[in-house]
């Protein structure tokens, strides 16, 4: 149950109309309970003095007009109760979703590289939508089964104490009994259904996002047959709950009945010392309604275990402490942004190898370096690093004299503007997914931008309100790199990060790409990931990594002069 400690907490900012809620899931249930009780009497009492002389003075109207009262008093009840406590649950909702974005967030792209999307998902709607079940089906029903069982106890007790002792037995032990036996029963394959509900969810995404490939490739029957197994195991848990669920009801009945029968004995001599009278009816009816408020506590418990493991997915996340901790304030040392990287180590989590090893690079401010090397000796983690994607193992980064930890999110982010190898478009129009890098930028700026970079095909039909990414126009890959080039031009921030920013263009629109990036960047810092060896004439500094390691840098000319690596290189053109 510690589990959902972290969960409870939320509920306190909405304490008053939760508590609202129970106290009229109360009053409902009172009404419920009373109405028959007093009907019970009340028909049973009007027969007995429609026998007797007492049929002259016996009050009809009283008790009428109480069982109407219970009537208006229960609908009206309910009616409360769910307008309340739905409203609190919503509110509720809104925060721990709230809640649960905000802790995970900062794991991106750290921790959470490990999960699958369908899996974050999942968490991120189902494990959510769970926890508001412990509210509804969970606290209310269990407070209201305590208060409830001690009102009636009293109620009867106030009639005759063994009656009311009696029952009141009865409904504490059932009250204790019923979740631990529901729990146990339900543990398992409430886990387990949660944990298929994931992987279902998972399966679905990978097969309809994959879905062109595994029909080319031929796997999509191996694919389609895995989901359908998943999905039959989860309808497998489904049709376990759903006889659990028809097992406590008639479980309940049975001792419903059982209850009935002991409390009418009890009851069939005379209620308080009494002759038998229309009292036993009450009796009677009270121990019948009584079992309401027993009636949510099985299933409550019964979805303990689904609810359990949703909170320790949930927590897996929220717990989770970010790789990497912004201060809260922290401005650039001087306005010129020259890079230094001291004697940097980098390994990613959970690999026992430094993908990058005693790294010493230095780029003064306005200058262009480039650096060089096949394709996974660690060029685009050194990008990584600058905008702290992750923390370095080893060694410093600094960004104008400033270790990167000193610089807050904000400064670092308008400090630098990134074209990245993989380039993500968004489900949104064009204009969106260019005012993502300046929201400010008018109209005529975007249309100038798409122009510079050679994509004014896409302002075709709707312009700037073109839908892109899923269910809207699907973009070349090289359009998505201009589009990324597109956004770093409009950033126009003094560091310019590229990597490999023309790959996937032909040999003319690269020429254009490439020129327009040298006049955009006259005066910046710039970073340039290749591993082709065109343009690098005209940088001011080369380096060559290899296996996360500089074997080499210098100018242009220096390099081939050397007659090394690079100069190798340049002869294998
Ligand atoms: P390319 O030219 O293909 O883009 P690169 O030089 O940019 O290659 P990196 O992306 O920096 O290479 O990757 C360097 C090494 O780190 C590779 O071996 C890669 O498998 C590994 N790597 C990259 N990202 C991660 C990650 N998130 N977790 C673990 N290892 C990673
Ligand atoms: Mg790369």
């Amino acid at each position: 149950m510690r589990e959902l400690i972290p969960f409870l907490k939320l509920y306190k900012k909405h304490w008053f109309s939760l508590s609202l809620g129970m106290l009229l899931a109360f009053a409902t249930l009172f009404a419920s309970i009373g109405l028959l009780t007093l009907s019970g009497w009340f028909i049973s009492a009007a027969a007995v003095a429609g026998l007797t002389i007492a049929k002259e003075t016996f009050n009809y109207m009283l008790p009428g007009g109480g069982v109407r009262g219970f009537a208006i008093w229960r609908t009206a009840g309910r009616w409360g109760d769910r307008v309340v406590s739905h409203n609190a649950t919503f509110k509720l909702l809104t925060d721990l979703r709230v809640f649960f974005f905000r802790k995970l967030a900062p794991l991106i792209p750290g921790r959470l590289s490990g999960l699958r999307d369908g899996d974050l998902l999942n968490r991120l709607v189902a494990d959510v939508d769970a926890m508001d079940h412990v509210y509804l089906r969970l606290v209310s029903p269990v407070v209201i089964g305590i208060f409830g069982i001690l009102s009636l106890t009293l109620f009867l007790c106030f009639f005759d104490l063994t009656i009311g002792l009696a029952l009141g037995t009865i409904l504490t032990i059932m009250l204790l009994t019923w979740p631990i036996l529901f729990y146990r029963l339900g543990k398992h394959n409430g886990q387990a259904l949660t944990l298929h509900t994931s992987s279902l969810r998972v399966s679905t995404l990978d097969w309809l996002e994959g879905h062109s490939e595994l029909v080319l490739f031929g796997a999509e029957k191996r694919y389609l047959d895995a989901l359908l197994d998943t999905q039959q195991k989860l309808l497998a848990n489904q049709f376990i709950n759903a006889n659990l669920t028809g097992l406590a009801s008639a479980m309940l009945m049975l001792t419903n009945g059982l209850a009935l029968t002991v409390i009418v004995w009890l009851a069939a001599d005379g209620v308080g010392g009494n002759t038998p009278d229309p009292l036993i009816a009450m009796i009677a009816f009270a121990t019948m309604a009584s079992f309401e408020l027993l009636m949510p506590i099985a299933g409550a418990f019964q979805h303990l275990g689904q609810t359990l493991t949703s909170a320790r997915r949930l927590n897996e996340i929220t717990q989770g402490e970010p790789d990497v901790i912004f201060p809260q304030s922290g401005a650039l040392k001087s306005d010129r942004c020259h890079i230094d990287f001291k004697d940097v180590s980098f390994s990613y989590p959970d690999s026992q190898s430094n993908v990058l090893n005693n790294i010493n690079l230095s780029v003064n401010a306005g200058d262009k370096l480039a650096i060089l090397g096949k394709t996974g000796s660690g060029k685009s983690t050194l990008i990584q690093l600058l905008c702290r994607y992750w923390d370095v193992s080893q060694g410093l980064v600094s960004i104008a004299g400033t270790p990167l930890r000193d610089i807050d999110e904000p400064t670092l982010r308008d400090t630098i503007s990134v074209v990245s190898q993989r380039v993500d478009i968004l489900n949104g129009s064009l204009r969106d997914n260019l005012h993502m890098a300046k929201p400010t930028a008018s109209d005529t700026e975007l249309e100038e931008v798409l122009c510079h970079v050679g994509l004014q095909t896409l302002l075709e039909d709707a312009g700037l309100d073109n839908w892109l990414g899923d269910g809207g126009r699907q973009l070349s890959g090289g359009e998505k790199r201009r589009i990324g080039i597109a956004r770093a031009l409009l950033r126009n921030a003094p560091i310019m990060l590229l990597d490999e920013p023309t790959e996937g263009l032909d040999k003319g629109t690269e020429q254009q790409i490439m020129a327009l990036l040298n006049r955009h960047t006259v005066d910046k810092t710039v970073i340039f990931i290749t591993h082709r060896l065109v343009n690098l004439s005209n940088m001011d500094h080369i380096c060559l990594i290899e296996a996360g390691q500089i074997v080499e840098s210098g100018t242009h000319q220096a390099l081939l002069n050397a007659k090394g690596r690079y100069h190798q290189l340049h002869q294998t053109l």
